[in-house]
Parts: structure tokens; sequence; C-alpha cells
């Protein structure tokens, strides 16, 4: 008789989204005269830039003629791309990497999901709190994070690290040593960001405890202030405890198109009791075993992303949504609200009025205003009294979103 994995079981339900459809729909349905506009998605809006749509039409004809078809791409990624994004990303801010040290993906959600393969069971993870979700889910589906405390709406085997405006959104060592610590700069969704130096603590503490950071640098491209590091390569001795991971989703709008990519530096060596094994290998090997390589046209879109026009043309996507980020916080902060985020990220997190619950500011919007953001107690327990609205709405939407905001 077959068995499942009993993991997948424990998982408290995703209500998240799909409570706020329902709340929404149910909200539209009885007030049909009334537009509501969504400050909710954490999905970009902007289409392609011309220069990758182009490059992806060049690709889709070599893929259409004999003499430059190609079959199976490269498990770990075509050279030209991986020595573009070294050149672009990492030799520009004086790291270096091998070829092999960066394996081409489908996407970040894949590869913080997938990450899990390669560590033992008996890891224990911490998280900041408020967290992406999938670092969570995907250590709880391999039987990583102990069970789910209803109560506390938390795992019990899990290390959380909360972020909030007492610590100024900067995660505390924690009592417990972890094993693997995630890590999301900027983040998502609190929008705030580690400096330089604090990140460069995180470094020291992983190397000194023998534990591993698994850096998320998805949102690097909204980066503004000089003293945030664009990568952990900056910080001395990230290469023998850092795996970063980026994707060509939120600087370049590749949500629906699919593109990403990990840093393994061969130097993350596991010894006890193993004798001498890089990380870089078992990720080659996982690669290679369960992943055929991004496509072929993705790739060529990707290195699209860094040629002269793609950079002018991502870098206006980006300016685009980052006044929107500004339109929000400014015009939220002169109402009064306590706002953070938003310079460094395109997401602004701000503390909901008085004691107000996450789900209570939610209805309160959303009837008074008719505008849709996301309760913070959605991604943690420390999100409670916190809101999360996006800069991936149009500009228009956006400015009416906040003056409906501020007539409350
Ligand atoms: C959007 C997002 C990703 C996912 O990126 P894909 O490349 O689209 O899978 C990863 N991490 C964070 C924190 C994100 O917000």
């Amino acid at each position: 008789m077959f068995k499942i994995n009993d993991n997948f079981l424990k998982l408290p339900g995703s209500y998240l989204f799909s409570t706020i459809g329902k709340k929404v729909a149910e909200y539209k349905k009885a007030n049909p005269d009334k537009t509501v506009i969504s400050l909710g998605i954490g999905d970009v809006t902007l289409p392609l830039a011309k220069a990758v749509t182009e490059a992806m039409h060049r690709a889709v004809d070599e893929m259409g003629s004999a003499e430059t078809f190609r079959g199976y791409s490269p498990d770990l990624g075509y050279e030209f791309l991986r020595k573009t994004i070294i050149e672009n990303d990492y030799n520009s801010r004086n790291i270096n990497l091998d070829i092999d040290e960066v394996f081409i993906s489908d996407g970040a959600k894949s590869d913080c999901g997938n990450i899990v393969d390669i560590f033992a069971v008996d890891n224990t993870i911490a998280v900041t709190d408020p967290v992406y979700p999938v670092y969570i889910d995907s250590n709880a589906m391999a039987g990583k994070t102990g069970d789910y405390d209803k109560d506390k709406q938390a795992w019990t085997d899990v290390i959380y690290m909360p972020c909030t405006a007492a610590n100024g959104f900067v995660p505390e060592f924690p009592e417990r040593t972890p094993d693997i610590i995630y890590i999301c700069c900027p983040n998502n969704p609190t929008g705030t960001t580690l400096t330089k130096s604090e990140l460069q603590s995180w470094v020291d503490y992983a190397n000194k405890n023998k534990a591993i950071i698994i850096y998320d640098a998805a949102y690097e491209a909204y980066i503004s202030e000089p003293d945030v590091p664009h990568s952990i390569y900056e910080c001395g001795g990230a290469k023998t405890c850092a795996i970063e991971m980026r994707s060509f989703s939120k600087n370049a709008g590749f949500t629906g198109t699919r593109l990403g990519f990990t840093v393994i530096p061969k130097e993350i060596v596991a010894t006890e009791p193993y004798g001498e094994v890089t990380l870089n290998s078992l990720w080659a090997r996982r690669h290679g075993t369960k992943f055929n390589g991004a496509p072929y046209i993705i790739q060529r879109a990707g290195e699209a992303v860094y040629s002269e026009e793609g950079k002018a043309q991502t870098k206006e996507q980006i300016a685009y949504y980052m006044k929107n980020a500004a339109t929000i916080r400014d015009g939220l902060t002169a109402a009064g609200y306590e706002v953070y985020g938003g310079i460094n990220a395109p997401y602004i997190w701000l503390k909901t009025p008085g004691d107000m619950t996450s789900w209570d500011f939610f209805d309160l919007l959303l009837e008074k205003a008719n505008v849709v953001g996301t309760p913070g107690s959605g991604f943690g327990p420390s999100g409670e009294g916190y809101f999360r609205l996006t800069a991936f709405g149009t500009a228009e939407n956006t400015v009416e979103a906040v003056e409906r905001i501020r007539r409350i």
C-alpha cells in the first residue's frame, strides 16, 4: 500500500491570499458601484523590456532553423549567461566567481524550495519573522520543522527571529544556534534592508558557528542606498558560508517568463564526519538529476537584460515602481502613518494605527478606501500589527489609492 509524505499534512492551510480573494469578491458583489484598487499583489505589471523580447524573437528563430536549433540545454546553464552574470553582477563589485559556481534555474522560488534537498533532516533553520513563506514551508515538507503550533502560529523546531520596528527590522542572534539561516535582503515583506556591517556580523556569526546562510537577493535591483550590499559576497568570509539566490522576476519582469540563479562557492565545505564535501558538488548533482536546464530562449532573454539597452530599459521599469513606492511612503507619512521600507524595495510596510490587528486594518481599508493590501500577520507572528502595500500597481492607481487612504 502506498504511503504519502505526511509532512504535507502538518502544513497549515495557506489561507492568506485565498482569504483576501474571498473578502474582496464578497465586497465587490455587495458594492458593485465601487472600484477596488489592489496594492496587494507581489507581481510585476509592466511588460517585458524591448531588448528582452527582441532577444527572445531572435532565439525563437534560431530554434526554428536546423543549423541553429538547440535541444536539451546544459543542466547548469549556458556559459554565455553564466559568464554575463559573473561579469555584470559580481566582477563589477570586485567579486570573483568561477563559472561553475553559478547555477541557472527557472526561478528563485524553485531554488529556495529545492535547496533543502542537499541538507540533512536534523538541521535547525532560523528565519526572520515576518518572512517569505517558501523558506519555512519547503523545510516543513521535508520534515525539518517539527510540528505546527496553531496557538503560536509557529513551528516547534524553527527559530523565529523577530524583525519589528523595535529592533529596526534587524534580526538579533538567537539564543539557540541555528544550522541554516535564511536572510532575504531587501526584504519581502518589510521592504527593509541590512547595512553592510550588519550583514557582515551575520557572516561572521555563521562562520563561527559553522552555519550556512541562504541569502535571497531577489530585490537587489531596487537598492538605492550606498551602504546596502548588493551581494552577500561583498562581506569578507561569505564565500565559506553563504549561498546567494537571485531572480530575473523583480528586476526585469520575468515572473511569468521564469529565470533565476543560485551561487554556491566551492569554498563551502562540509567536513566532519564526511571528509571534505563541497555543497557546490551536491547542488550540481541535484540540479543535474532533477532539472534539465532553463529554456534556451529564456536564457537568451536573460542575457539581454545585461545589454546596454536592457540595462537602460529595466532601470526605467524599476524607477517607475520606485516612484510608486515614494508616492505611498510620502503620502502615508504625511497622513500620520508609521511607514517602513519603500526605499530599497518595492514594498511598504506600515504600522496599523492604534492597536488594530492586521486583519481589522485590512477590512477598514477595503470598506472605507476600497484599497486592498496584505495583512502582516500572514507572513508570521511578528507581522501582526503591520500591513504590506506594494509598488507594483500603475502610477494612476497608486496615486488614487493613497488619496483614498488619506481621506479615511
Ligand atoms: C518574488 C520572490 C522570489 C521568487 O522569484 P522567482 O524567481 O519568480 O521564483 C524569491 N524570493 C522572494 C523573497 C520573492 O519575493
